[in-house]
Order: C-alpha cells, then sequence, then structure tokens
C-alpha cells in the first residue's frame, strides 16, 4: 500500500480495496517500525489519526467524500495544530499545545484527510539540513549519514521513506524544494501569497510560504487544490480564483520555451547534479520543448540580500518568544529582565539566535539604511531579472541545489558554506514567484532535484511541466532500498 501515490490510494478507498482505517493503521505501523531510524516525526498523533480515518470512512460511505478523503498526511511541526504540539522544532515550544489550526491544516481537515503527525524541521525553519532541531537531526533515507536537507527535512525524509504519502513544508529561501531534492522528491513552493499564511509560525514574513511535498507532480496538484485560496486572516493572501490544478497535466510541452539561466550552471555546481540537470533537459526537448539561454545577473546577491531580509524578519517575528505569553518559561527569574534573558537565551538555539542578532544588527537604527534598505532595493533587482526572463521564456529550469545531500556535522560549523546550499532557491523567494523540484536522476547513489521557477500564479504549469516529465522518466518512482 506504502507505494501508491494520493491518486492511487483515493481511488483504493472509493472502490473499497481498503478502508481509510485499514490504510492509516499501515501508516501508522510503518512509522512505528521504521522512524526510529530516521527521526522524521516528533509527534505521530495515533489516536486523533484513527478518529479522523473512522469518520472519513463515514463520510465515504455517506457518498460525501472529496477527492483525498480518508487519505493520511503529516503537518511539517511549524503549522498550529489545535490539540496537539507544535513545537517548531525548539525547545522555545516543545510545552506549546496550540489552541487552533492553521487555516492550511483546516482546509485538509475539511477535505477529509488524516493527519499522522507533525514533521521534524530545522528550528523555527532555520537551516538546510534538518541538523538544527530541538529533537535531533532527521537522516536521509538514501543514506543515514546524509542529511534530508532543511528547513523541511522530516516531511521530505517521510515521503521519501513512504512513512506517509504526501506531507505540507513551508518554503523561505528554499526548504520545501532543496529537502525535496535531496531525498528524490517532488515539492513545489507557490506564488507568495496563494497558500494562507495564518497558523504558520512565521519566520520571514515576506518571503514564507507553504506547499505540498509529495512524490508525484498529480499528487502536489491534488494537494495544491486543497492548500490554495483566499484567506481574509492572512492580509498578503490574494482573492484570486483557484483553477483546478491537475486540469493542465496532461497538456503536451511542444513549443514550452524553457530559459536556462548561465548563472546556475556555472562554478560551484557538482558535476554530477549538472549531468542529471542536463539530461533531464534533454528529455525536455524530446518532449517538444525549445532551450533558451538567459541571464539572471543579479543571481549571486540573492543570498546576501536574503541573509539581511530574513534575519530582520525574524528578529521582529520571534520577538514574541518573550517567555511570557507561550512558549518555554526559564526557572525561577529574579526579575522581569532575567526571565526575558534567560526564557530567550536557553529557549532558543544557536542558529536562531545567530539570526535574530543579525536582524536586530541590519534593523537598528544608525545600521538600516546601510543593510536592511540596500537589501531591499536588491530585492527589487533580483525580482526585475525574472520578470526581464518571463518576457522571453515559460519557465526557468536549473539544478535546485548545487549538490546532493552532504554528510551530516559536514556544513553545520560553517554556517556560510550551509548559506550556500540555497543558491538556486532563494531568488524565488524574494521575488514571490513559484519554484518546484521534481527528482531528475542520482549522482552516484543520491538523488538530484531538478528546478522549475514559472511566473506568478502559473502553478498550473509547472505542474503539467513537471508531470509530463514524469509521464516519461521514472526517477520520481525509485525508492531507498531499506524503505521500499
Ligand atoms: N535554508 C534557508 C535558511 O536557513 C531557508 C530556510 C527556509 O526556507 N525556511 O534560512
Amino acid at each position: 500500500m506504502h507505494n501508491k501515490t494520493l491518486a492511487e490510494l483515493s481511488a483504493g478507498i472509493k472502490s473499497g480495496e481498503f478502508s481509510s482505517e485499514e490504510l492509516t493503521l499501515s501508516y501508522i505501523q510503518r512509522i512505528q517500525k521504521l522512524d526510529g531510524q530516521l527521526n522524521s516525526f516528533i509527534t505521530v498523533t495515533e489516536k486523533l489519526a484513527l478518529q479522523q480515518a473512522r469518520a472519513a470512512d463515514k463520510r465515504i460511505a455517506a457518498g460525501q467524500a472529496d477527492a483525498l478523503t480518508g487519505v493520511p498526511l503529516a503537518h511539517k511541526d511549524i503549522f498550529c495544530t489545535d490539540g496537539v504540539r507544535t513545537s517548531c522544532g525548539s525547545k522555545m515550544l516543545d510545552n506549546f499545545i496550540a489552541p487552533y489550526d492553521a487555516s492550511v491544516v483546516s482546509r485538509f481537515k475539511q477535505a477529509g484527510m488524516v493527519t499522522l503527525g507533525k514533521t521534524n524541521m530545522d528550528e523555527f525553519a532555520m537551516g538546510s539540513s534538518n541538523e538544527t532541531s530541538f529533537y535531533g537531526a532527521v537522516k536521509n533515507p538514501w543514506d543515514l549519514d546524509t542529511v534530508p536537507g532543511g528547513s523541511s527535512g522530516g516531511s521530505a525524509a517521510a515521503v521519501a521513506a513512504r512513512l506517509v504519502p504526501a506531507a505540507t513544508g513551508t518554503d523561505t529561501g528554499g526548504s520545501i524544494r532543496q529537502p525535496a531534492a535531496l531525498t528524490g522528491i517532488t515539492g513545489l513552493k507557490p506564488t507568495y501569497g496563494r497558500v494562507s499564511r495564518y497558523g504558520m509560525i512565521a519566520f520571514a514574513s515576506s518571503l514564507d510560504q507553504a506547499g505540498p511535498m509529495t512524490r508525484t507532480a498529480e499528487d502536489a496538484a491534488l494537494m495544491l487544490n486543497v492548500m490554495a485560496g483566499f484567506d481574509e486572516r492572512d492580509s498578503t493572501s490574494m482573492d484570486r480564483a483557484v483553477p483546478d490544478y491537475t486540469a493542465e497535466l496532461n497538456q503536451d510541452l511542444k513549443g514550452l520555451k524553457i530559459g536556462l539561466p548561465k548563472e546556475y550552471f556555472g562554478e560551484g555546481l557538482d558535476a554530477g547534479v549538472a549531468k542529471a540537470v542536463e539530461a533531464a533537459i534533454e528529455e525536455y526537448k524530446k518532449l517538444g520543448a525549445e532551450v533558451v539561454e538567459i541571464s539572471l545577473p543579479n543571481t549571486g546577491l540573492s543570498v546576501p540580500t536574503y541573509y539581511v531580509v530574513a534575519p530582520a524578519e525574524c528578529s521582529s517575528n520571534l520577538s514574541r518568544f518573550d517567555g511570557v505569553r507561550f512558549g518555554y518559561r526559564c526557572e525561577d527569574p529574579k526579575d522581569l529582565e532575567d526571565l526575558y534573558k534567560r526564557s530567550r537565551g536557553e529557549g532558543f538555539g544557536d542558529e536562531v539566535k545567530r539570526r535574530i542578532l543579525v536582524g536586530a544588527y541590519a534593523l537598528s537604527a544608525g545600521y538600516y539604511d546601510a543593510y536592511y534598505l540596500k537589501a531591499q532595493k536588491l530585492r527589487r533587482l533580483i525580482s526585475d531579472d525574472f520578470t526581464k526572463a518571463f518576457e522571453q521564456v515559460d519557465v526557468i529550469m536549473g539544478p535546485t541545489s548545487p549538490s546532493v545531500a552532504f554528510k551530516r556535522g559536514e556544513r553545520s560549523d560553517d554556517p556560510v558554506s550551509m548559506y550556500l546550499s540555497d543558491i538556486f532557491t532563494i531568488a524565488a523567494n524574494l521575488a514571490g514567484l513559484p519554484g518546484m523540484s521534481v527528482p531528475a536522476g542520482f549522482a552516484g547513489k543520491l538523488p538530484v532535484g531538478l528546478q522549475i521557477i514559472g511566473n506568478y500564479f502559473e502553478e498550473s504549469r509547472l505542474l503539467n511541466v513537471a508531470h509530463q516529465y514524469q509521464q516519461v522518466t521514472d526517477w520520481h518512482t525509485r525508492a531507498p532500498e531499506e524503505f521500499k
């Protein structure tokens, strides 16, 4: 059962091949048996899942099922889940039971999907390797000594190891796409504003966006059908019609114009990754696409720009964790100041502190113009590069990550080398554009991801382009040996 896609599971439930309860139980058993090796879950909501599954079975019997009713999924532990611990991978929120559901979570509940639990992640979504989690590192099912990417590394590892058929993730600078690439799954970061951020613990509000992590593009389309849509509780949510994202999956790609940015194929790119991505582009040519070399001249500025904007926003967002209202509070505070200092000092990990310090510095009166304002200007230049490129091409392709999964510990003492993991993904967040990572082969025994970036609100096109590739390749069906 665990090798079936969402689309197949949904068909199996509807035809009576298995019930949602049977399906849910089989996934819970798989998690219990195998997650000890991966650490991809922070919380498994076994009881809740079985209750939801039984309710889904009733709904199906009553003929009131939606497309994904009864099918299980897991949520990144950044989404508030009513009555369930929502830790964001941090000691700060280890004791936090959310009193309400994030909009994304309630949409999946309404659709009748079953929540298996909450997945591990880098602390407050800050990281590219899942090593900053308070709950310990997540392991990549393709090689247990390597990282699964981050920050949505728990979701990625769980989907890749078939512990869940799909999971939610969030992407501020690459946290859906990069772990998807490193674990050989499909991940989609929608256009900024397409999916509600309400109830999603904020990291950098102008960049954060939730999206699906699945094995196939078709499954990502099914998930996005549920996730996308206007929400008055998120002031940056777009009030714009939601298409049926499965409707255009089967369009052929004749005449599709693919832009290959020359900046994405230069120095710093692993040879094995380059080879796999080039082979994927050849497949697209066979499918009738035309390839155009383009330039995104400000690519080199995206990492430094992001590492001013994201820390600035996080220093402000994380000021709410003060030991007073919710989350961790230090023991026996002497006075209020001691309570703030020690609660934050003890509750946050090193990477989070580093970002808060950088952000507070960049926003301080004397440095605001030199850093924050400057970064905002660069952000505009970076998004203008894309606007120009999309006058010429329909989609942009390149590698998702410059390397395959790296060894645990290899970059954790060197923040800059870690930050460079997101060199190809960050620009789409700065510009607010949708981006996808699709399994495109292997370098050695580790998966490689092809990144596809689209114009604003062109998720349907991205999904179509990914799905057509998945009709002629089988990379997305490969499973790590011990998790088949
Ligand atoms: N790796 C990037 C960072 O550490 C992106 C994280 C994310 O997208 N949440 O900030």
